[in-house]
């Protein structure tokens, strides 16, 4: 082989191998339906759809009750001046069907999104 040939191939092993671990990140956790919690927009938690209850304290006071079901997942209680994320309620399939896979918390910077499994 001649040593454009050897680049070339190296190249496309190189492609190949990013593009898997690409993908593999992209679909982390699409095996299973899972609830992300971020806090300030970094990655807090990832749990799977099962009974649970995450409490995400933050130093300055601020505190989110996170309660994980079989079915979806909901704030239990919070803080926060407004309760805007206290009342909007669970997530569940159906809610994400609607485009509705997301509880947030401004004031706290808190959000938590349900992802569902690929079909
Ligand atoms: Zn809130």
């Amino acid at each position: 082989m001649k040593r454009r040939d050897i680049l070339i191939l190296a190249a496309v092993v190189l492609l190949a191998a990013a593009a898997f671990l690409a993908s593999r990140a992209l679909n982390m956790g699409a095996e299973e339906d899972r609830v992300l919690i971020y806090l300030h927009n970094e990655i807090y938690g990832s749990y799977p759809l099962e009974e649970r209850t995450v409490r995400i304290e933050q130093e300055n006071g601020s505190l989110n009750v996170l309660r994980i079901t079989g079915e979806g997942v909901y704030m239990e209680s919070a803080n926060c001046k407004n309760q805007d994320c206290v009342h909007m309620g669970m997530r569940t399939a159906d809610t994400v069907a609607h485009n509705e896979s997301w509880i947030t918390c401004l004031p706290h910077g808190v959000s938590v999104q349900l992802v569902l499994a690929a079909p």
